[in-house]
């Protein structure tokens, strides 16, 4: 029973014939950023010269921070971050996050305290984060789940009351803006960013630490240069976390043509939910009133019921389509193999559990073209009015399996 109306998993033709990219980064390569390498090679200096005191002043000034810190990776600014901050104990964080956030916990002897998110924003909830303060912590990090702003402004109004400091991981939000209007990077001790090629804003690979604290950015930079302040008397125990000239360059000609590159995923993603505001049983991730998100990550939840597939079995019946996605964050933090000892430390995360079996990321770039769109959202739609029938399908190779 083929025909051109049924879904490719169903046997129909694939809505796309070649597989769509489910992620590219945006990358200037025009004759001035050719230049601008090339001069960085010519000079034969290739780390801690102008190119980053340069890329240092110009992300300061963007974000209208007093101190931007570059370095070679966002996990080596949480590292450094959490390593200056000099505190012991829990860290409060989500456990719907990329693992590098716990990870950078851990390797500074911290122990992560995993904390429920909110179903509609995906990112920590207050009042989880409330209960954990009272059981004690060292420090609080939300994250920015996907590029959107977590609700940061409750969170160190809790915190301040406990004198906790608050740390954020912001990797994938560089270019969101909070519901007051500052940008994301302005707010708590530090927030630290990104610049992998998954991000809106690479460096190829790369990361920033912003903050408004002379003395934690001073700290920052003898941290990045193995703890050496100069004199080769190591006054902490540091590591080599500088970002190369080659990327601190090419920062900053994507940092010139940011505004576009943001502009244009907001307008596919506006395209993609007007599309599919219609299908029962879809909803995205909820970027707060007056807050913007880079949509790092497109996240929907899927719900079974309403939609009539769980979102595994979507994700099979996309695939066939040439659609691939993502289960982001599944298993969540606390579920992997690393952190699975931890169990039993933290509350119950419910809200987490949901997310990581409804969360499905469908396919963005900033140059994705709009017939991509909409021919991922044709599938969609005609996934869906087929949910029935692929339902019984699955569940019948399923059980062929075993
Ligand atoms: C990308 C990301 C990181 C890690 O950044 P790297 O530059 O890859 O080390 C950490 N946390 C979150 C939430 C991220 O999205």
């Amino acid at each position: 029973m083929t025909s051109v109306t049924q879904p490719a998993i169903l046997g129909g033709r694939p809505i796309l014939a070649a597989p769509v990219m489910f992620a590219q980064p945006t990358v200037s390569s025009d004759a001035t950023t050719l230049a601008l390498l090339g001069e960085v090679l010519a000079s034969g200096a290739l780390t801690k010269g102008p190119q980053l005191t340069a890329l240092e002043r110009e992300i300061a000034e963007f974000l209208g921070v007093g101190h931007a810190v570059a370095v070679a990776s966002g996990s080596a600014g949480l590292m450094l971050a959490l390593r200056c901050l000099g505190v012991s104990g829990n860290i409060i964080m989500p456990s719907f996050t990329f693992m590098a956030t716990a990870h950078a916990a851990v390797w500074n002897g911290l122990t992560p305290l995993f904390v429920d998110i909110d179903p509609d924003t995906l990112t920590v909830a207050p009042d989880s984060v409330s209960a954990a303060l009272r059981a004690g912590a060292g420090a609080v990090m939300p994250v920015h789940v996907s590029g959107t702003p977590a609700d940061t402004a409750n969170i160190m109004d809790l915190a301040g009351r406990h004198n906790v400091p608050v740390i954020i991981d912001a990797a994938p939000a560089f270019g969101a803006r909070y519901p007051d209007g500052r940008l994301v990077g302005t707010k708590g001790l530090a927030e630290i960013f990104s610049l992998s090629p998954t991000k809106s804003f690479t460096a190829g690979e790369g990361g920033i630490v912003a903050t408004n604290d002379g003395h934690f950015a001073a700290e920052l930079r003898v941290a990045r240069e193995y703890g050496n302040p100069g004199d080769f008397d190591s006054a902490m125990v540091g590591t080599n976390g500088r970002m190369p000239e080659l990327s601190a360059a090419l920062a900053r000609r994507n940092l010139a043509r940011l505004d576009d590159v943001l502009d244009a995923r907001r307008r596919l993603v506006a395209r993609y939910r007007q599309a599919l505001s219609c299908v029962a049983g879809l909803r995205f991730q909820r970027v707060p009133a007056g807050a913007s998100s880079t949509f790092k990550d497109l996240s929907l939840t899927v719900s079974a019921e309403q939609f009539g597939l769980d979102r595994d079995t979507f994700a099979r019946a996309l695939a066939a389509e040439q659609i691939p996605t993502r289960q982001y964050f599944d298993p969540p933090v606390h579920r992997q193999t690393a952190y699975r000892h931890l169990a039993g430390s933290h509350p119950p995360l419910p809200n987490t559990e949901r997310a990581a079996r409804e969360v499905i990321v469908l396919p963005l770039y900033s140059h994705m073209p709009e017939a991509v769109v909409d021919q991922v959202v044709t599938a969609v739609a005609r996934i869906h009015r087929h949910a029935e029938a692929i339902r019984a399908f699955a569940a019948a190779v399923d059980a062929g399996r075993t």
